[in-house]
């Protein structure tokens, strides 16, 4: 498989490059990313022929047939890890809802979010490849909560990385911060941060661009890499689910092989929106993908109108914060399949320049193609999470916003998968509220009390964090970051 850029070549980064070197350095020319160059179908009996296959043997023949240049044994070793999700045979369980309408469960892995489907494998090729070639990696990330976890979950104790993760002391949930600040390993970095997620993300940018920072980090011989969704190494591994649910339909006769199915996403950077985007263009049966969203609503337009508007946006904080997202990274990737590097640059400047672009509609014919999408309100998303429990099912404030894009007349008679992004248990709160109509004062009492109306025990991966010992218990203004930085990186030597 061979990468190349979304916004054409400046002549000072490579034009393409392997699988591994896009994972290792994600940025191309013109701020652009590097994408597949093309997708190789699959062969017609693919699909039949991996009917029985355990979720590794699926994902291996699928890594080989797209022909990415990490060892065998590399890629085994990663694969391995699903075996720490929950079951271990059934790494990403299908489970049926309602007449026609199922949810995939994406949160069995060890920080109870999607995010580990693709961190967990990513992590280890990462530090495998810094391993073959001596050179030491930072991953610097800024996490509104889910990416933080499972980062640090992924590189604990791996060779030649280090980690520093930056969050909103007060912007996540308790849950999600105790699993970061609770992580300790001597390669991890966790700071809070006074202020917002922006300020958590523009103090990283202006870390990126900090002269004395980048000269210390060469005089130690540590190299930056990304952890965030815009690297392909986290993207190819969010292709590989989407066959698996297809093929567990079939085997539970919801569908026959061939049949076209609807898939509901909740989307943000829209990474796992891609995997199914890809997974389409290699031959499997989806006719539509269905993005849902929150009142930021940003991706609802771009599909319904063909114009990605930021002009007259500003970010709104919301139940479902994974989603609270304005500029969608992998849409690119997308425009760029489509309609190539020239056309992707132009849209993309504009969008940098003037805050937004519209697609000409004969481009916007071939989004809708196989795109649909609709937003939920918070209310309607509580209205959601209750109707769904008074089933039996808990539904995370994420996956909710899926059941607005479900209500879309043309899917109603055809079998629906939604993509469940995250466990109860990491937004209790929201859920108490929905479920009790409590106003809990921590996510402890929420847990309890949304565990309790369920008829069910608080996982233990859950109630054991509010036991573990804080590793991390600093929260700094934004001009001490560089400092508390620097001074991980030279203590650990
Ligand atoms: C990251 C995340 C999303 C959004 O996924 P994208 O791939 O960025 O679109 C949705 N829900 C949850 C719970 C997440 O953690």
């Amino acid at each position: 498989m061979i990468f190349t850029e979304t916004r054409g070549n400046d002549g000072k980064h490579q034009a393409r490059l392997s699988f591994s070197g896009a994972l290792q350095s994600p940025i191309a020319s013109f701020g652009g990313i590097y994408s597949p160059e093309s997708m190789p179908p699959l062969d017609p009996d693919f699909l039949g022929a991996h009917l029985d296959s355990s979720y590794k043997k699926l994902a291996l023949a699928l890594l080989q047939h797209l022909g990415i240049d990490i060892d065998t044994q590399v890629l085994r070793q990663a694969l391995d890890l699903y075996d720490r999700f929950d079951d271990a045979t059934d790494p990403v369980p299908v489970v049926k809802l309602d007449q026609k309408l199922y949810v995939s469960e994406l949160y069995h892995g060890p920080t109870r979010a999607f995010k580990d489907m693709a961190l967990q494998p990513f992590g280890l090729i990462l530090s495998a490849l810094a391993q073959q070639q001596q050179k030491q990696y930072l991953i610097l990330t800024a996490t509104s909560g889910d990416t933080g976890p499972a980062a640090l979950e992924t590189f604990r104790n791996r060779a030649n990385i280090r980690v520093a993760c930056l969050y909103p002391d007060g912007g996540t949930s308790d849950v999600q911060r105790l699993q970061m600040v609770t992580e300790d390993a001597p390669n991890i970095k966790v700071i809070g941060i006074r202020g917002n997620f922006d300020d958590a993300q523009s103090a990283l940018k202006s870390l990126l661009s900090s002269k004395t920072f980048n000269q210390r980090l060469c005089a130690l011989k540590i190299s930056l890499s990304a952890a965030n969704s815009v690297n392909f190494g986290r993207i190819i591994f969010q292709m590989i689910y989407q066959f698996h649910c297809y093929l567990a339909l079939v085997r539970q006769q919801a569908i026959t092989l061939g049949e076209g199915i609807v898939l509901h996403i909740p989307s943000g950077n829209f990474g796992n929106a891609l995997g199914a985007y890809y997974a389409h263009r290699l031959g499997l049966p989806i006719t539509k993908i269905a993005i849902a969203s929150n009142a930021n609503n940003v991706l609802t337009e771009w599909i319904q109108t063909g114009r990605y508007d930021l002009s007259h946006r500003a970010l709104i904080t919301t139940t479902s914060p994974a989603m609270d997202i304005l500029k969608s990274s992998n849409v690119e990737r997308v425009l760029f399949d489509l309609f190539g590097a020239t056309r992707t640059r132009e849209l993309m400047q504009q969008l940098d320049e003037l805050g937004w672009y519209q697609l000409e509609p004969q481009e916007h014919e071939q989004v809708t193609g196989i795109f649909a999408a609709d937003f939920c309100s918070d209310s309607e998303g509580k209205e959601y999470i209750r109707q769904t429990f008074a089933q039996g099912y808990l539904l995370d404030p994420h996956t909710a916003t899926c059941l607005k894009t479900c209500q879309s007349e043309p899917f109603m008679d055809q079998v629906n998968l939604i993509y469940s992004t995250a466990e109860w248990t990491k937004f209790a709160s929201v859920m108490d509220n929905a479920i009790n109509g409590n106003e809990p004062d921590s996510d402890q009492a929420a847990l309890e009390s949304v565990a309790t109306a369920a008829g069910i025990e608080v996982p233990e991966v859950i109630a054991q964090l509010f036991e573990k010992p804080i590793a991390h218990p600093d929260v700094v203004d934004k001009q001490d970051i560089e400092s508390e930085i620097l001074k991980f990186l030279e203590s650990e030597r």
